[in-house]
């Protein structure tokens, strides 16, 4: 899909936040973005009174062209320091990595009393709706003002994402993972999540809008008992050369007992150590990572 790097900004010229949301940086995974332009048709349209501001802006603006993933380097590994510190030209990640943050510094300049970012991704496999929080900042306390699973600690494990970089420069926020790369549950979850965000973080009034959100209804339905936090226990990494078949069936937030044959690895059984949960079970041919187990934390 071709878009512009703002896919919109609204604001109803009152002080307040900054809602600072992006998408597709994975060129594969285009809801976030469709969702943000409905988002913005919407807010135009209805003309709701909000605090502050909320910009969208696209992610990987070449791999969603060409509906790649990446063009030379996954952009979720590339805001490291060095990276950072460089105008060099290669990886073209660079240059996408170095326009989104000069977004950010324009909106910036307005002097915002809070700054929030949400970041909108996709699974390859079909998965509820969870939140990912990095437990720095006020992050946490944030990420539990909105009703779907979350997960502590996934984005430790990895090094150069863009949520890591948004913490570390005081933004409050998380990354949003709305389901399958090409669902249209994943649409409905992005347009839930962003609506949201802007009420808490905006003081957004629903009513104001031309009709009360359906995604929200949806989101809000979907998950009436009490928000699940989970930490990992556990990852299981894979080397290149190992032969690695994760049992069928299993899917994000599956419940496993201790004893439970999970995967075959090099001929011999994988199981259960845990009562617990899965995360992120791999059925891809390729992959750094045969599973996560996962638990509740109160
Ligand atoms: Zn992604």
């Amino acid at each position: 899909m071709e878009v512009e790097r703002i896919i919109g900004s609204y604001s109803s010229k009152i002080n307040g936040p900054l809602l600072f949301v992006t998408a597709g940086i994975h060129g594969n995974e285009p809801s976030g973005v469709i969702a943000l332009q409905e988002i913005f048709t919407e807010l135009h349209r209805s003309k709701p009174q909000i605090n502050g501001t909320i910009v969208g802006v696209c992610g990987n603006q070449l791999a969603l062209s060409k509906d790649q993933r990446y063009i030379d380097r996954d952009l979720n590994r590339t805001w490291t320091k060095s990276n950072l510190s460089t105008d060099a030209v290669f990886p073209h990640e660079l240059k996408e990595m170095r326009a989104i943050i000069s977004v950010l510094k324009h909106h910036q300049k307005n002097n915002h009393e809070k700054q929030y970012f949400l970041d909108c991704h996709t699974t390859s496999s079909a998965s509820v709706p969870y939140i990912s929080v990095q437990d720095v900042n006020d992050n946490f306390t944030w990420a539990k003002h909105f009703p779907t699973p979350m997960v502590i600690g996934f984005s430790d494990i990895i090094t150069g994402d863009i949520d890591h970089y948004l913490s570390d420069i005081g933004l409050t926020g998380f990354v949003f993972e709305a389901g399958q790369h090409t669902s249209q549950d994943a649409v409905v979850n992005h347009k839930a999540i962003i609506w949201l965000a802007l009420k808490e973080a905006c003081g957004l009034h629903f009513e104001q809008l031309s009709k009360f959100p359906e995604s929200v209804t949806t989101m809000v339905n979907q998950h009436r008992s009490k928000q699940k936090t989970f930490k990992i226990l556990y990852r299981h990494e894979l080397k290149k050369s190992d032969l690695f078949e994760m049992q069928p069936g299993f899917e994000n937030f599956s419940k496993i007992k201790k004893g439970q044959l999970l995967a075959m690895e090099n001929g011999a059984e994988i199981r259960s150590s845990w009562d617990a949960y899965i995360f992120m079970p791999l059925y891809q041919p390729l992959g750094d990572d045969g599973f996560f187990i996962i638990d509740t934390v109160v």
